[in-house]
């Protein structure tokens, strides 16, 4: 195997810690690429839920995998060449995606992906298993968590901004059943990887945080500050 010359960073963690924001801020200010992998979790999702697919059935899954065209950069997601970035954030998406990202054949096609984006460029990469099973050799790996209750009031305060009917109560719940199920699955389940530095954001604000990962990235010598 031809070893990746390219520069991956892995932020994993908890649901709504934030790991979006940082990862985005990351790589825009670095000068790499971002990729989303929730979000590719929640396009399969959202195709899922339009086509009906039965979550039991892996035939159905496989077939409906064979169809899925994804095109996600670091503004838009494209299913099938429908900018669906909005929709894909609601909770009905929310609801399911967990199950959808703990099915086996959903996990193969989408790491096969983000391995193809992370072994031809350099990457900030944002999800659950990016440290541990899509580049275990990444040069820095970030695992993230904050207090729930600030979560749940940071991704509350983001979907009321964005005019969507939800209660605090529903989102902490959303963001408990997420991280049990991320953490308890038995393919690629979240899980701090051994070489992670952790990142505990929930008394720092964005620039901190970009400001901490930087300082590892510099320390490591992987950017000149
Ligand atoms: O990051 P975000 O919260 O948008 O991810 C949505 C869901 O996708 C997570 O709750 C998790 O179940 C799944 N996911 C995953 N592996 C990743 C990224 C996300 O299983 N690398």
């Amino acid at each position: 195997m031809v070893p990746n010359t390219f520069i991956n960073i892995a932020i994993d963690g908890y649901s709504s810690c934030g790991k979006s924001t940082i990862a985005k801020a990351l790589a825009k200010d670095i000068g790499f690429t971002y990729i989303d992998s929730g979000a590719m979790y929640r396009c399969v999702t959202l195709f899922f839920i339009q086509h009906n697919i039965d979550l039991s059935n892996d035939q159905a899954i496989t077939d409906a995998l064979a169809k899925i065209v994804l095109d996600v950069n670091e503004t838009e997601f494209l299913l099938n060449g429908k900018d669906v970035s909005n929709e894909i954030r609601n909770m009905q998406i929310s609801q399911l995606v967990s199950k959808v990202a703990a099915i086996k054949l959903v996990r193969t096609k989408m790491v096969a992906i983000q391995q193809a984006v992370g072994n031809s460029k350099n990457v900030v990469m944002d999800g659950r298993d990016i440290g541990t099973a899509v580049f275990p050799k990444a040069q820095l790996k970030i695992f993230m968590t904050a207090d729930p209750a600030i979560r749940a009031k940071r991704r509350y305060d983001e979907l009321i901004a964005k005019s969507e009917n939800v209660s605090l109560a529903e989102i902490a719940e959303n963001i408990s059943m997420r991280d049990y199920e991320d953490t308890h699955r038995s393919e690629s389940p979240l899980r701090q990887a051994e070489d992670a530095i952790v990142l505990d954001n929930s008394h720092l604000n964005p620039t901190e945080q970009l400001n901490f990962v930087k300082d590892l990235l510099s320390s490591r010598q992987l950017i000149a500050l």
